[in-house]
């Protein structure tokens, strides 16, 4: 992909960028290099008061940052500035608690003192997406900095001004030259990048080849990484749940960022003797979203990131249809178009859509539909459920509601899943770890697993 700012709203060019030549590449690895020998030996109260600095300047530019998002992915904008305030968040988390996540563990062995100490790997590149074009960056930059390391940032090509404004906010914080930079790369450098002696681990959150392909070049050169991938999270509906509130969730979780989240509830497993009352409530609230100008704070979907994800989408629900399945809302492109003002009829949008009866067969078995897509499925039973949830390779989060302490518990037991929230929609929580199982991806980001991701365990004992 090219690296450009297109406005996914109307279809427009904004900005086109070079990518990095080759021996910028080099001399930006080198600085990361050398940032990270003096970096390495600053106090954690040192990261830290840079920490909350980003956070400070996130806050006081929360519109301004926002409004960049809403630019480049069309993320309809009270969200964008939602994104900037949890990314502040995020900073401030691990300025107060990355220096106790990384203390010494001691541990009494033959040994008159043992522990294990935490200490930094070096440059870390971190390959990120588009769709939290900040969340992803600072969920992963927070810690990784907090820990001692250097990062490079190898952002998605269509948010280049994201990833510079990322890089500027870090410099203006304080971080010494060095230690956050963003290269504007394409995908086909990662593999030269990753394998460099000067890089000493990386992390992607992104699409399952973009991962395999990541791994495998890091695997060549013995270097660890971190796969955030994508998800088909199921959301189960039993008898005993608050089917309103459940109904008005499943919206939440399905549309939040147009419908393009890899923790976005995608499957609606809804048990026998709920199941009309709860797509009645779906559909009707389906049907009450607004479509438009991502910028209009009133406002529910915006535009989805790219034409060519607009494109995916609707050959997916096709091919649904084609097989049997029924749209009780949406899936009808040309008549959203038709209602679309003219100035966004060259946008990637995509109606809300529900779609029932689908049979076995088709992209919902195991494709992830990366848009406002709700993909429903009725169940007799708990264990149909969960077999049913089980039954694709991605494994993120998952979505379950019961009242029932049984039920609640087998959920916690069986859901094939890195995340499993009861009564409520999954999401992501600095004090939480994240991440997933399956093809979903392996590693955890935030809580204390985040800040340990990049680090060296290393074994003290002294006689
Ligand atoms: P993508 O194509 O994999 O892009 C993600 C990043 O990987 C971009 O920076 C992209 O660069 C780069 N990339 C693409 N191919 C690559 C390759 N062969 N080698 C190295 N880097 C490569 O992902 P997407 O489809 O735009 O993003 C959506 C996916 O991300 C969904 O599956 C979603 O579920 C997943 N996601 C997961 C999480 C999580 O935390 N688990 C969070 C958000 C999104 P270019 O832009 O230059 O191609």
């Amino acid at each position: 992909m090219a690296i450009a700012t297109i406005n996914p709203a109307t279809g427009t060019l904004i900005q086109p960028y070079e990518a990095l030549t080759a021996a910028a590449i080099d001399q930006r690895l080198t600085q990361a290099q050398q940032g990270f020998q003096t970096y390495r030996t600053t106090s954690f109260e040192q990261r830290s008061h840079w920490l909350h600095q980003v956070a400070e300047i996130l806050e006081t530019q929360k519109q301004a940052y926002g409004e960049l998002m809403t630019l480049e992915v069309g993320k309809p904008i009270k969200s964008a500035i939602a994104e900037v305030e949890k990314c502040a968040w995020v900073c401030r988390f691990y300025a107060d608690q990355g220096a106790a996540f990384l203390q010494d563990d001691v541990t009494e062995t033959d040994a008159s003192r043992s522990f294990v100490r935490y200490q930094p790997l070096g440059a870390v590149l971190a390959v990120m997406p588009w769709n939290f074009p900040f969340w992803q960056v600072l969920r992963f930059a927070a810690p990784t900095l907090m820990a001692g390391n250097v990062a490079l940032l190898k952002h998605a090509s269509n948010v280049p001004q994201c990833a510079l404004a990322i890089e500027e906010i870090l410099a203006k914080a304080g971080f010494p030259p060095g230690v956050f930079q963003t290269l504007l790369v394409g995908a086909d450098a990662v593999a030269n990048i990753i394998q460099d002696d000067r890089v000493q681990a990386a992390t992607l959150t992104g699409s399952e080849p973009a991962g395999a392909s990541l791994a495998a070049a890091a695997g060549k050169a013995i270097k660890p990484t971190l796969l955030e991938l994508g998800g088909s999270d199921p959301f189960i509906v039993m008898p005993s749940a608050d089917i309103e509130q459940a109904a008005a969730t499943a919206v939440t979780a399905r549309m939040l960022n147009n419908g393009q989240s890899c923790i976005a509830a995608k499957r609606f497993i809804l048990h026998d003797a709920i199941a009309d009352q709860f797509l009645v409530l779906l559909v009707e609230k389906f049907r009450a979203l607004t479509v438009g100008d991502p910028r209009d704070a009133a406002i529910d979907v915006g535009p989805l990131a790219t034409p060519s994800i607009r494109d995916e989408l609707a050959q997916q629900v096709q091919a649904c249809v084609d097989a049997g399945a029924k749209a009780l809302v949406g899936g009808n492109l040309p008549a959203l178009q038709a209602q679309l003002p003219e100035s966004l009829r060259g946008g990637s949008f995509y109606p809300p859509t529900v779609l029932a009866d689908i049979p076995p067969g088709t992209p919902a078995d195991q494709e992830e539909f990366f848009g406002p897509v709700a993909l429903t499925f009725r169940v007799p039973d708990w264990d149909s459920a969960l077999a049913l949830a089980n039954s694709t390779s991605l494994g993120l989060g998952a979505s379950v509601w019961t009242a029932d302490s049984s039920e609640q518990e087998r959920a916690i037991a069986e859901l094939e899943a890195g995340a499993v929230f009861i009564n409520g929609l999954v999401k992501s929580d600095p004090r939480l770890p994240f991440g997933g199982i399956k093809r979903s991806g392996y590693g955890r980001e935030l809580g204390q697993p985040g800040i340990r991701a990049f680090v060296n365990a290393k074994t003290v004992w002294i006689r």
